[in-house]
């Protein structure tokens, strides 16, 4: 049922209804390693689709290219305030820990009915590489990745351009993120060149990205008293996926305390959940550019949520937003939202003020997505042991770290090899045409 339809497509994932845990599963959960973990959460999602055998042989692939054992890990930082690393993955993001998961079931998937597919993304940096990093050397998948030209940083370039996989596709565009975003979306509004080719996309609105996501909420909080005591995370946030996850976790039995949504100066959500009303600006580059967002495509899941799962007053709220620029909550909407979630924002300054006082007083280097996250933790005052999320590794973003403490974070090994390696990629004009022909000579040869 969940792969019903023509393609793989993350929309055909949303479950009708939300699986629960009860207390006693959730109970259950503790000591489980992470990929335990992940098969209980998920099992019910996949029901009907990938048997128990099928979905551990899926989770045992998916996180052995991870450096730590324990896949994702819990550092304190005093007064129950706690980092979790979620950047172990093969890019040193944490878009590898759902990535690297649906890669493999979309590969099965497709296997199951003798089909192949092409993926195709615009990126502005780090789902890109964890994209190809995941599907590379996959069977039956080609993937393209659009990136602007010059404007995405040298390892994450380097990521994308270095695997030597003959099915990935790294492609320059000559133009900004806007273009190469522009071309994927007239590409999939294509229909029979979208049908033709199986043409799949792997955005955050993914629905078993989040639903993956959902899955270190439930490790970290077992680890840290739940479900005796709650707990709260803290999330660094752009599109609002990773803050989603965090919130299915509570409707599938996690007791979450609170989701408290970090965001960089590009403040637009935390504007909207702090005082019920947002008006989109320009996108303003900040150090931590995968969180330089102004329309937070996720958001309005959380938006049908708090309107008690009324589509059609959703969709109007964002037809009207999309008119006016401006977002605005209705009262059920704003309390809602209120009791589940809180929002804080970090300018540059503060940013790296917050890079600084992790290393001062912990020893610690961040990356500056995960020291917006630090920041805003600062501002919440919750009796519940609290979560950062560190959602990327100090060397994705060598020279922010230099300028906050004036070192460099060491290099691990596996990002020295993407530096080494030859770069392969095509350099085109912003031209949806261009882009079809490069894609239909690779899927027909
Ligand atoms: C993608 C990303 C984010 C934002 O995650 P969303 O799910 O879009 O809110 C934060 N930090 C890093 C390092 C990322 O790559």
């Amino acid at each position: 049922m969940l792969l019903g339809g023509t393609a793989p497509d993350g929309g055909l994932w949303m479950p009708a209804t939300w699986p629960e845990l009860s207390a006693g599963e959730v109970r259950a959960l503790a000591g489980l390693s992470y990929e335990e973990t992940a098969q209980s959460v998920l099992r019910p999602f996949v029901e009907g689709v990938f048997n128990e055998d099928a979905l551990r042989e899926i989770l045992a692939d998916a996180y052995t290219g991870f450096s730590i054992p324990e896949r994702v890990a819990l550092r304190s930082l005093g007064r129950d305030r706690w980092l979790l690393e979620l950047h172990h993955g093969p890019t040193l993001a944490f878009k590898d820990l759902a990535m690297q998961v649906l890669a493999r079931m979309m590969e099965r998937a497709l296997a199951r009915r003798g089909r192949r597919a092409v993926i195709l993304g615009a990126t502005s940096g780090d789902t890109g590489s964890a994209a190809i990093e995941a599907f590379r050397g996959l069977f039956g998948v080609e993937i393209f990745i659009l990136f602007p030209e010059g404007r995405v940083s040298e390892v994450q370039r380097r990521q994308m351009t270095t695997p030597t996989d003959a099915n990935v596709h790294a492609i320059a565009i000559r133009g900004d993120f806007d273009d190469a975003q522009r071309l994927v979306k007239a590409l999939f509004a294509d229909s029979e060149f979208r049908k033709r080719v199986e043409l799949v996309a792997v955005n955050s609105i993914n629905w078993v990205r989040i639903a993956v996501q959902a899955v270190y909420y439930f490790y970290a909080a077992l680890r840290l008293g739940a479900p005796a005591r709650r707990v709260a995370f803290c999330v660094p946030s752009g599109n609002f996926g990773d803050a989603f996850a965090g919130y299915a976790a509570g409707r599938m039995g996690l007791p979450v305390e609170r989701l408290l949504v970090a965001t960089n100066s590009n403040d637009i959500l935390h504007r909207i959940i702090d005082s019920g009303r947002g008006e989109r600006c320009a996108v303003t580059p900040t150090s931590s550019p995968s969180m330089d967002i102004q329309v937070a495509s996720n958001f309005e899941r959380a938006l049908f949520e708090a309107a008690g799962g009324d589509g059609d007053a959703v969709r109007r709220q964002m037809e009207e937003s999309a008119a006016t620029g401006v977002l605005a909550l209705r009262a059920g909407q704003r309390s809602w939202l209120g009791e589940r979630f809180a929002s804080a924002r970090a300018d540059e300054a503060e940013t790296r003020a917050a890079m600084r006082r992790a290393r001062e007083e912990h020893g610690i280097l961040v990356d500056p997505h995960t020291a917006v996250g630090l920041h805003a933790a600062d501002s919440l005052e919750v009796e519940a042991p609290c979560a950062i999320l560190a959602t990327a590794h100090p060397a994705k973003f060598p020279s922010a770290v230099k300028e906050a403490c004036g070192v460099e974070p060491p290099r691990p090994a596996r990002l020295r090899a993407a530096l080494a390696g030859e770069e392969r990629v095509q350099v085109v004009d912003a031209d949806a045409t261009t882009i079809r022909q490069i894609i239909e000579r690779r899927v027909q040869s």
